[in-house]
């Protein structure tokens, strides 16, 4: 048949097959653009920018942080009771061997020893106020004393402090026992303050100092534990304290801002254990704590001196077995001290008050 073609049907014929040629090569021009380009993103997000996730469970936490660093991510570490050695890496997220971008959050938990059945589900967690009963307390002499705080370096590993920044974002309202055997109780961890004009919740403010203190106390060769690192957490009083004892900390440090009905209220306390029936022997360390951390803090932040209180009703202080003070740092009921607990100038003063006092005690 095809004989039979005249020239101008071949040549129509021919046209058609030339232009529909024609169009495929820059068709695949095109895909072959495409495909270099998602090939370079591939290589880009997959090779340049991301890192292979290291396998962290089973680890120890110190081992743990370091792999973690060295492959360009952040670390979040929360608590669990479990009974793996205290320190060991339960859980990991993302998974190990999966490839994120650098810089990425993982998220671990670690095994804080068994859980103690004395403490077993108590579901709550959450302080009295504190600014509660101050009416009947009696604030005790600050003692000025004209020693210079100079080599205030500790220069071993030879301590342990543990922070534990008050409260959490989500307040557990359920009971907890105040004290080992005590059939009295207390909310687990109530809700905390809220800055009277910025709103800023008091965990979060606390949370802040907490971390930069924590960084303070580790330039210079001290080992911290933190209660917690996030406001993601439900974690007990009596399960704070119990995390200071497991640590062995030589000082557990608490950190909260004060709060008042009367918005002229101002100025830093310490609390500390009363010689009660469970803190007779952590209280003279604990007494001696308070008084050298609520000198520094008043000397660093600049604030009234509202002295040390003994108080015998804090859950948190009841079930520790380790020196453990309580700093109010000014409050967030007072306008001038929101507006100054907000400012990243005064948190950092704060940490240094702090971080003062600790070294001095431990010292
Ligand atoms: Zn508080």
């Amino acid at each position: 048949m095809k004989r039979n073609f005249t020239p101008k049907v071949k040549l129509k014929h021919g046209i058609v097959i030339y232009r529909k040629r024609r169009k495929r090569g820059l068709l695949s021009v095109f895909f072959l653009l495409i495909l270099l380009i998602l090939g370079f993103y591939y290589i880009y997000t997959n090779v340049i920018v991301s890192e292979v996730v290291p396998n962290l469970v089973g680890k120890n936490l110190e081992e743990a942080k370091g792999l973690v660093s060295q492959s360009g991510f952040d670390l979040e570490v929360s608590e669990k009771f479990s009974d793996l050695p205290e320190g060991t890496v339960i859980s990991q997220k993302p998974d190990s061997g999966s490839r994120v971008k650098r810089g990425k959050l993982i998220v671990i938990s670690v095994s804080k020893g068994a859980e103690r059945t004395s403490a077993k589900e108590v579901p709550t967690d959450v302080e009295t106020d504190l600014s509660e009963g101050l009416g009947e307390a009696t604030p005790e002499a600050f003692e000025e004393d004209s020693e210079d705080f100079e080599d205030l370096k500790v220069t071993s590993f030879e301590f342990i402090v543990c922070i534990d920044p008050g409260h959490q974002g989500h307040a557990d309202n359920s009971p907890e026992s105040i004290g080992p055997g005590s059939t009295t109780t207390k909310e687990r961890c109530r809700g905390g303050g809220t800055g009277v004009n910025s709103r800023t919740p008091e965990y979060e403010i606390v949370l802040q100092i907490g971390l930069k203190l924590k960084k303070m106390l580790e330039s210079e060769g001290i080992k911290v534990v933190m209660v917690r690192t996030t406001n993601d957490v439900n974690i007990s009083n009596s399960e704070r304290a119990q995390i200071a004892n497991e640590a062995k900390a030589d000082l557990f440090v608490r950190i909260h801002c004060n709060g008042s009905s009367s918005t002229s209220s101002n100025g830093i306390m310490t609390l500390y254990p009363s010689r009660n029936e469970w803190c007779g022997s952590i209280y003279d360390e604990s007494r001696k704590a308070a008084q050298l951390i609520q000198r520094e803090m008043v000397i660093a932040c600049g604030r009234a001196n509202k002295g040390i209180i003994a108080r015998g009703d804090i859950t948190g202080f009841n079930w520790s077995q380790v020196p453990v003070v309580l700093s109010e740092i000014c409050f967030l009921s007072n306008p001038e001290e929101d507006t100054l607990l907000n400012d990243e100038s005064f948190q950092n003063k704060a940490a240094r008050g702090l971080f003062n006092g600790i070294v001095k005690y431990l010292k």
